[in-house]
Order: C-alpha cells, then structure tokens, then sequence
C-alpha cells in the first residue's frame, strides 16, 4: 500500500527521506519553514548583471562511502567540480596549517611560546601519567589541556572554540572535542602528520579534495532532491514557507500537523518525520508535552550564526577554503571564500568573503544592523591584513537561528528526557541534526534520511538511528 508521509523540514535530511520514498511510489509532503530548501545547506544565488552565489559558512561534502559520493553526484548531475581544500588559521598574522601540522607549527609558533608550550605538553604528560593530577575529561578545557599541553590548548583550541560557541570552554561538554577533534593528542598530531594514512583511512579533518557544485553553491544538492520529489508522479510537493506550528495527538500518537504562516491548515499523513529541532517538536505538541520535558526543552540551548557576506574589488583573498580567527580581539572567528569551492561563484575580477560571527537569538549582534556588521567584518579583516581598505564593494547578511547545539555540562540531563519523550510518540519518526541535537555534517544527515526514507517505504528496518553515534564520528 502506498503511503502519504508528511516531513517537517526540508533541509537534507527531510529531502534525501522524501526522494528516497517518491523512489518507491510514496507520496510525501514537505513542510519547510523558511522561503527555501536546504536548511543549513542552503545557497542563495545572485544572477544579474554578475553571478554570485552564498552559502552559510564553508560547506564541504565529504564521505568515506563511495556510494554515498555516487548518489549524491547523480542528484547534481554533471554540475560537479572538484575542489582542494586549504584551511588555515590566522595567529600573530601568520598562517598556520589546519588540521595543525608539526612542523608548520614549529616554524611559525614565536620561539619563546613554542618553549612554553613543549614544557607544558612534558609537564602535562608527567602529572597525567604520574596521576599527580587527575584530569576529568568533563570539560572542553580539561580534555585539550590534557592532551596538548596549556599553552597549545590555549593558542589554538581554547579562545576560537570560546568565540565560537560564545561561552567559557570550561562549560563545554568533552563530548563536543572527544567528537570534533580529529588529532587525539599533541603525539597523533605529529604521527599523522608524518605518516601517509591508509587508504581510505584518511580522517574527515585531513581530507583534501572534495566535490562541490559548479553553479549554484552547496543548496543545488537540496534543489536537486526538491526537483525530483515535486516532478515524480506521485503528487508530492516541497511546501516552502509552511513552518510546522502544532503537532496533533491523540494520546501518544501524532495524527496531523497545523502549518502555516498567516493562515492554519491541516495536513493528515499516514506517517510523520521530523527532521526540526527537537526541541521546537516538543514544544509544538497539543495537547503539550508534560511540564518537565518542556522544561528541558527549553534548557536545551542553540548558538547562532550571523554571516557577514562581502563583495571584494580583487580577484581572490586568498587560496584557503575556509580561515580560522581565533584572536581575541577579533569579533569574527571564521571566513569563507567561495570562489575556492568552485572559481564559478563570483566574477572573475572579484570575491566574496563570508565572516562568521557567534551569538545568541535576539541578542546585541543578532540585532546589529548589516551596516555595523560590515563595518566589523571590514575592520578585523583589514587588522589581519587579509583585505586592504576600500575593497569591499557592499555587504549582505544571513543568519541561523538553530546553528549548533549547545553541549554544555548539563546538556545530557536536558536531552534525555526530551528525546524520551519524543521517542514514545507513534508515527512520527525524528532524524537529523536538528532532530537528534547531533553535530551531523551533510553525509550524515543525507545518510539518516535515506535510511529512514527507505524504512519507511519498505517495511524493512535499516540503522538510520545509529548513523554518527560513534566516538569520532566527525573528525
Ligand atoms: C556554519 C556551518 C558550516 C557547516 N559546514 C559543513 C561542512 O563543511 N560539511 C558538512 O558536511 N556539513 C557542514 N555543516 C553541517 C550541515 O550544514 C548540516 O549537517 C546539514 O545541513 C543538516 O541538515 P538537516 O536536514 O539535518 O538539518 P537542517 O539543515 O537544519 O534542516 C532542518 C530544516 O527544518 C526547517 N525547520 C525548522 N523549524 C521548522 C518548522 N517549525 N516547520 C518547518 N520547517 C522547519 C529549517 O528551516 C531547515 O530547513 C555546517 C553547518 C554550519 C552551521
């Protein structure tokens, strides 16, 4: 029998869910809340008088699965090129490697923090195996202080991860860096860097080339999933803004969805995905979910992006994918340059740069208008010599609300009672990176949202809820 399954979310994961089940015959239906698909992989193209395209922040899809890369190659077709990534990160305006290479760092590190920071690494290493200092590996700080030394965890970990989640790495989860950080200790550092990995072994952080769209920046994969559900035959729509507002039950099971901006509808499905926040899911359910998740939900905190886009008067910034800009005294912590994911994004005689501030929903910089934010994009990126005054030719700006999850030190015991709950709800299946509060990157959501697709169309169970569970699942 076919089915009708409505989708809450057309980013990856509800898209590759949705093209997976149109493959098989089903009818879906996509509720997405914004004006476009793609969620956090979405591009907005400018195609006037000159062609320019945006992304949110560098968007680099990388698998280890080669059918995954095959799959996702078929939905952009021959609109494909293939790019080498450099990203490097900016301190006491010299450029270092990253992932953090030895020697790279030993030739630009100043002599004296370099003495330091060997020091510190022997004298961690003696306390942690004399266990004269118990570390706890609860805390951000404490796992890189342990595995780098002070001085290391200080320069390169400490103040960019502080910018970027806007909060003391002393309050961040070790989930966060047991999951992020690629290069377990100084020592791997440097024996990767040394020895060739195996092939096939190579981890996501040390991954060079990768493939990206010629035109139209990283959103035409979710154009492309979009194109295919709404043009197969059976009657499925992709619903741009159409925000989930109510999701309807009776008892534990979910029995229609109230969408809409201005005007309400309802919409009825056999089954439901939600690939939306988890917490805005426990949040949107009537009757509503018991005070205490709701209370959790609510615990459970996001950081936001704001995404300074600048049009430069020169051909290129530099040949890096993505730079870091961990210093303090700079208000944004990460730049983007398109062209080097694919030279079609900009005019040939010109650039765009996108500079990442962190912030809070509703707060000083979410509110800033485009003009102060150009002003301190322009002025951090003149101070590190990247750019020279009067190149920027005009600024946009983007945002994303629901950007990282926050794993701070309570996090777990906020979660678990939200997913819990949400777990026990009949019809309605959670998945991607919104919906498990993970830190997917794109494979991983398109991954969980295949599977689930496939599930949901066949009868047949796959592991759709164990995609990127593993320890060093990201890298
Ligand atoms: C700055 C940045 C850089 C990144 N770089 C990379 C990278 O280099 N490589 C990589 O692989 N990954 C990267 N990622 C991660 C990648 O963007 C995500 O893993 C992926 O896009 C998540 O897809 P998703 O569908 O799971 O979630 P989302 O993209 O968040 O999709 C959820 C969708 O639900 C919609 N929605 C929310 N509420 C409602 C509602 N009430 N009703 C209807 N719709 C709603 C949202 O608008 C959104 O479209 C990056 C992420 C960020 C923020």
């Amino acid at each position: 029998m076919k089915k009708h399954v409505v989708i809450l979310g057309g980013g990856l994961a509800g898209l590759s869910c949705g093209f997976e089940l149109v493959q098989r015959g089903h009818r879906v239906t996509i509720l997405e809340r914004e004006a476009h698909v793609g969620g956090m992989a979405s591009s907005f193209i400018e195609d006037g008088d000159e062609y320019w395209t945006q992304d949110f922040g560098p968007h680099r899809f990388h698998s280890q699965d080669k059918n995954l890369i095959e799959h996702v190659k078929e939905i952009l077709g021959d609109n494909v090129v293939t790019a080498q990534r450099l990203s490097r990160i900016v301190l006491f305006n010299r450029f270092f490697d990253y992932p953090l290479v030895a020697s790279n760092v030993l030739k630009n590190m100043p002599r004296l923090m370099l003495v330091r920071a060997m020091l510190d690494y022997l004298w961690v290493r003696f306390l942690d195996a004399t266990r004269l200092r118990k570390f706890t590996d609860i805390d951000f700080e404490s796992w890189v202080t342990r595995r780098f030394g002070r001085t290391l965890y200080r320069v390169f970990f400490g103040q960019y991860t502080e910018k970027a989640w806007g909060m003391p790495p002393s309050q961040i989860s070790a989930d966060w860096a047991s999951q992020r950080i690629t290069l377990l200790s100084l020592w791997d550092t440097i024996k990767k860097t040394l020895a060739r990995p195996k092939a096939g072994d190579t981890p996501r952080t040390l991954v060079r080339s990768f493939i990206y769209p010629k035109f139209g920046g990283i959103g035409e994969l979710a154009r492309g999933y979009a194109r295919r559900i709404e043009e197969s035959d059976t009657g499925s729509q992709v619903l741009t803004n159409s925000p989930a507002v109510k999701v309807l039950r009776e008892g534990m099971r979910v029995v229609g969805i109230e969408y809409g901006k201005h005007t309400r509808q309802l919409i009825e499905g056999d089954e439901y995905v939600s690939t939306i926040p988890v917490t805005s899911l426990a949040k949107a359910l009537a009757p509503k979910a018991p005070a205490e998740v709701q209370t959790a939900a609510d615990s459970l905190d996001y950081v936001s992006i704001v995404f300074v886009y600048l049009k430069l008067n020169r051909p290129t910034v530099s040949p890096d994918s993505w730079v870091y800009l961990p210093e303090k005294h700079l208000t944004i912590h990460r730049i983007s340059e398109f062209k080097n994911f694919s030279p079609h994004s900009a005019p040939k005689d010109k650039t765009l740069i996108c500079a990442e501030i962190t912030c809070r929903r509703g707060d000083e910089i979410w509110r800033a208008s485009p003009e102060q934010l150009q002003a301190v994009a322009e002025k951090d990126l003149i101070s590190v010599g990247l750019i020279q005054p009067g190149q920027v030719l005009g600024a946009t700006l983007r945002k994303i609300p629901f950007a990282y999850p926050v794993y701070d030190l309570k996090y777990r015991g906020h979660l678990q009672p939200v997913m819990e709950y949400v777990g026990k709800l009949e019809g309605i299946h959670t998945t991607g990176r919104q919906g498990n509060f993970r830190y997917n990157n794109m494979d991983q959501s398109v991954e969980m949202g295949r599977k689930l697709g496939i599930e949901l169309a066949t009868g047949q169970s796959t592991d759709h809820s164990k995609v990127a569970t593993g320890k060093e699942y990201f890298g």
